[in-house]
């Protein structure tokens, strides 16, 4: 007879591996949630028609060999080496690797815990591989981590988080992004509020041919109509606090990862975001 002890020190340990692993199915990972979300330029900016969408992707994407996860687990280490003293228990965060061919235009991306990279991505030291890796894996520490990252878009960076009624209307429009799927962040300045979207251009080819606006609101946060919209580098205010950024930088989840990502790695920034970035590391 098998002792019961034995039997639920079995059962304590099957659970202890299988929670130390992380181990998910690619379906659990990315799933129909996020295609839910596709808009019809979404659809045709991936090249894709209206074939079950989750399948196809999951064609192409397989899990990283033991190749490339020792390369990837050896420019972690370097990273954490060149972090410092600015190092964080909060950066130790588990994480997977998926590697894809011809999805999402070869953006390096993230799902859940899983980063997912293309298979051209270059698997060596140099800043970009550190800084894109390091980006990605913080996009995943914004999940799990949350109240930390919502603190800094409130407390530090005159971000507001609001329910907006009518965001359909608009969100149709603009580029769907696993990193920042929830759009209802609003940035307010001198009494006016306005929330910010990456839309597609006008005969825009891919999911890069897009360009990062603030849309007005009226006082209730709602979208007034006739839109009333601006390039997110021509509102002053903005580009003040946060500097020049990238087309992409546009979700508090995309600037944040970009900065923190840039900061840790030793690259300083003069703005004041920056300077906020700064505080809020600090009494983490
Ligand atoms: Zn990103």
């Amino acid at each position: 007879m098998i002792p019961i002890f034995f039997i639920l020190c079995l059962i304590y340990f099957i659970f202890y591996y299988i929670k130390q692993k992380d181990i998910f199915t690619l379906e659990q990972v990315i799933n129909q949630k996020y295609f839910n979300k596709f808009n019809l330029k979404d659809i045709k900016a991936r090249g894709l028609s209206n074939k079950n969408i989750q399948s196809y992707y999951h064609s192409l994407i397989r899990k990283s060999n033991s190749n490339e996860l020792h390369l990837i687990n050896s420019i972690f280490k370097v990273i954490k080496k060149d972090i410092g003293h600015k190092y964080k228990p909060l950066l130790d965060i588990p994480i997977i690797i998926y590697i894809f061919r011809e999805l999402e235009n070869n953006f390096p991306h993230t799902h859940h815990n899983a980063i997912l990279i293309p298979e051209t991505f270059p698997l060596n030291m140099s800043y970009y591989t550190k800084n894109t890796l390091l980006h990605e894996k913080i996009h995943i520490i914004q999940r799990f981590k949350k109240d930390n990252f919502y603190r800094l878009y409130e407390k530090y960076w005159n971000f507001r988080y609001f329910k907006i009624n009518n965001l359909d209307r608009i969100e149709k429009f603009s580029r769907t992004n696993p990193d920042g799927l929830d759009n209802n962040w609003v940035y307010s300045y001198q009494g006016i509020h306005i929330v910010i979207l990456s839309l597609y251009n006008k005969n825009y080819k891919d999911i890069s041919d897009v360009s990062s606006y603030g849309i007005y609101l009226d006082n209730s946060n709602n979208i007034i109509f006739p839109v009333r919209k601006k390039k997110l580098n021509e509102i002053k205010e903005f580009n003040h606090f946060f500097g020049n950024l990238n087309v992409n930088n546009y979700h508090p989840n995309e600037i944040s990862a970009e900065m923190l990502a840039m900061m840790l790695l030793g690259k300083k920034t003069n703005t004041l975001a920056y300077k906020k970035l700064l505080e809020w590391w600090e009494q983490l």
